[in-house]
């Protein structure tokens, strides 16, 4: 790839409503904590959810919430690493390397340390949970399903927004929260469900938020479903540095890029930026309780 097309792409023209970014990994983003936050601020993207995806970005994700207004925190172990931590071999988004001695003891004092931080009043979610069929076999899925479980609980236990991460696994993700009892605010993250579950998902009030994925060009089925997701439930994110969206896709993902997600929904909602912009911050500040 040539230098252009690794470059960040370039600020959009700035949102007349603020809205947040629901959902970013600011520690696996090039540049510091306040670049990334004047610049998300230039175009009206003025709070952000840092979501932590193993103990060690979890804490961090509390810290940064902790220092800058702008940011809440999300804490959790996401899908992937659950299993990880049970057979001992954590790396972790944040590389922590280690070999653990691994098996559900390491698991359980894992999430203890999650809930720990869950409890810290600038801490608004648990989460990113769930489950991830596609990157985690079969072996993984007992480890899985227990820390998902577990998440649920600590969410509920502390009254945080439960943030959910689901790959490939709609019908059990949806299982297993009717089974424990969902939330009273839940969150699903990256949504990548059809309209059909976007319809389930509103009757139990579920909030679905979109990324940068909903601008590509194989994403019908998305846009399908955010058409019949009611307004008051609608969020947006950009997972950055994952998910950049068109027509930036390969670049590099931040903050700052959501005016463009927020552009394409607002067309496929066939409703004005604006009110799509105003509906959103009002439904992110009452999904996590800011
Ligand atoms: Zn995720
Ligand atoms: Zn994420």
């Amino acid at each position: 790839m040539s230098a252009a097309k690794d470059a960040p792409p370039p600020l959009p023209e700035p949102l007349g409503v603020a809205v947040a970014d629901s959902h970013t990994h600011l520690d696996m983003q090039d540049g510091t904590v306040e670049q990334a936050l004047e610049k998300a601020a230039a175009v009206g993207v003025t709070t952000v959810i840092q979501v932590g995806c193993d103990v060690k970005g979890s804490r961090w994700a509390a810290e940064t919430a902790e220092a800058y207004a702008p940011v809440h925190a999300a804490v959790a172990l996401h899908p992937n690493e659950a299993p990880r931590i049970v057979h001992g071999d954590p790396d972790g988004w944040s590389r922590q390397g280690a070999r653990g001695p691994g098996g559900e003891g390491a698991l359980d004092e894992a999430l203890a340390e999650i809930e720990r931080l869950a409890a810290l009043p600038w801490v608004k979610g648990v989460g990113e949970t769930g489950l991830d069929y596609y990157r985690t076999g079969p072996e993984g899925k007992a480890a899985q399903e227990r820390s998902f479980r577990a998440h649920i609980e600590i969410a509920k236990r502390q009254g945080k927004a439960l943030v959910i991460h689901d790959r490939e696994a709609h019908a059990d993700v949806l299982r297993i929260l009717r089974e424990e009892g969902a939330p009273e605010r839940t969150v699903f993250h990256c949504y990548s469900g059809d309209a059909e579950m976007a319809e389930l998902c509103a009757e139990s009030g579920y909030f679905m938020s979109f990324a940068g994925n909903v601008t590509f060009k194989n994403a019908q089925p998305l846009r399908d479903a955010l058409k019949v997701a009611p307004l008051e439930l609608v969020l947006v994110e950009t997972d950055a540095p994952f998910l950049t969206p068109a027509p930036y896709r390969g670049r590099p993902n931040a903050p700052y890029l959501i005016p463009v997600t927020v552009r394409a929904m607002a067309a496929v909602k066939g409703i004005g930026e604006d009110a799509l912009a105003a509906a959103i911050a009002d439904n992110t500040a009452r999904a996590f309780d800011y």
